[in-house]
């Protein structure tokens, strides 16, 4: 159970992660003045802070005054949140500062984000562009998983591990099994037989060879079986893989080679596979939780207010949210008394619910002081109180029928529960 959940933070922490990114590529500067850090980990900060002063004096060369001014002034900022490090976490530190344009030319404003990488990062990298290099945190992003690769047919065998983009090639064994035709003389029956005791001491061979390599990867998210003709489908009917592994085979293709020319068959095919996998992850969570409504057990919520008193009671086992959901949980404030409420708005409806509030007299003291004074992605928001709650939490893309389902009926935001709610 505890490994379970762990698993399933994970998809929350990629989620966000992913979101990140895909906002930091997205921004683009001015000018070539945008700054990209990598520090890995070992690396000492006082290298790092000595190589930017370094590029600040280069930048004071840049003719344009507003560049200039830019560069400089993000590569200090960048200065300053290092100094806030004695040495690079765990697994290094990465920094994306500059002057982004938030609203035409002329309206730049300095965004800095800091951020700790999932896994280890390995380069050392300072850039100044017109866009940030997220390229190296994206990787990581698909580096996190390991899959397994078996080719296998009555002649050859080939085992593989990919990883991210690496792939390796482990193991390659030839069957020394005679071929299905025999030489004249031989008895049919006993020729059979002795065929049959070859492939089963190949198989086993295969076998034992993928359970050592297999089995110690503890991030093996599972095995594409692979080959000409039948010869896998024998190989995964018997007991030779370990039943551990057995259970890991995500799918069973048909590739036109067993060596190195056929794993780069099932490596092309493999992201597809992979989207496979998360797709089946989400169909059987959102399946968990059409049966609890189909059988009326009462062990489901769903609705943003309903799912949030859930998760406030702590009922919730694993909190269901679309990735499409585009909420934002708003706290708005009254300067003159202090007065709190929140409420959940509307991406774009934003800025007519700030215009909304303009002139409004505050329920507590009726003075027209009414502000957002913060804003949270509903996603994050929801997930705090999950995390709080220790409750799972699955973001469901839309690219099932049931993650449709999710997004167009039950709102994008639903829970499987612990126990019942009262009324
Ligand atoms: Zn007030």
């Amino acid at each position: 159970m505890k490994k379970l959940s762990t698993k399933k933070k994970t998809s929350l922490e990629l989620f966000r992660l992913r979101k990140t990114l895909n906002a930091l590529a997205s921004k683009e500067g001015r000018a070539t003045e945008l700054i990209t850090l990598y520090v890995p980990p070992g690396k000492q900060i006082s290298d790092a802070l000595n190589m930017l002063r370094d590029e600040y004096g280069t930048a004071s060369n840049i003719k344009s005054n507003t560049t200039r001014k830019n560069v400089q002034d993000a590569i200090v900022k960048v200065q300053q949140r290092l100094k806030l490090f004695k040495a690079p976490p765990e697994n290094g530190l990465v920094i994306f500062c500059g002057a982004i344009p938030q609203n035409g030319a002329g309206s730049e404003r300095m965004e800095t984000y800091v951020i700790e990488p999932p896994e280890p990062i390995k380069v050392y990298l300072y850039r100044c562009d017109s866009r940030f290099h997220t390229e190296h945190l994206q990787e990581q992003l698909r580096e996190k998983e390991t899959y397994g690769i078996l080719l296998i047919d009555a002649s050859e065998a080939t085992i593989a591990t990919l990883q991210g983009k690496r792939l390796e090639i482990v193991r390659e064994m030839t069957s020394g099994v005679a071929g299905k035709t025999r030489a004249g003389g031989q008895s049919a029956r006993r020729y059979e037989r002795l065929r049959d005791m070859q492939l089963n001491e190949y198989f086993t061979r295969v076998g034992g060879h993928a359970n050592d390599i297999f089995l110690p990867i503890d991030t093996l998210k599972g095995i594409i079986l692979a080959g000409p003709g039948p010869t896998k489908y024998d190989f995964e009917k018997g007991d030779y893989l370990n039943y551990m592994l057995k259970n890991k085979i995500i799918d069973t293709i048909d590739t036109a080679y067993v060596e190195e020319q056929g794993v780069k068959e099932v490596v092309e095919r493999a992201p597809e596979i992979m989207r496979k996998v998360r797709y089946i992850e989400e169909k059987n969570i959102m399946q968990q939780f059409l049966y609890e409504i189909g059988h009326d057990t009462g062990l489901i919520t769903y609705g943003e207010a309903e799912v949030r008193r859930a998760l406030e009671a702590g009922a919730v086992r694993t909190l269901l949210i679309s990735e499409k959901v585009d909420f934002l949980r708003v706290t708005v404030q009254c300067s003159a008394c202090g007065y709190e409420e929140k409420h959940t708005v509307k991406s774009q409806k934003l800025t007519e619910f700030e215009q909304g509030l303009s002139g409004k007299p505050c329920p507590k003291c009726q003075a027209p002081s009414l502000a957002v004074v913060d804003k949270q992605d509903i996603i994050d928001d929801l997930a705090q109180l999950a995390e709080q709650a220790n409750s799972d939490v699955e973001i469901i893309s839309t690219e099932t029928e049931e993650g449709q389902m999710l997004k167009n009926a039950f709102g994008g935001i639903a829970a499987i529960l612990r126990f019942k709610m009262q009324g």
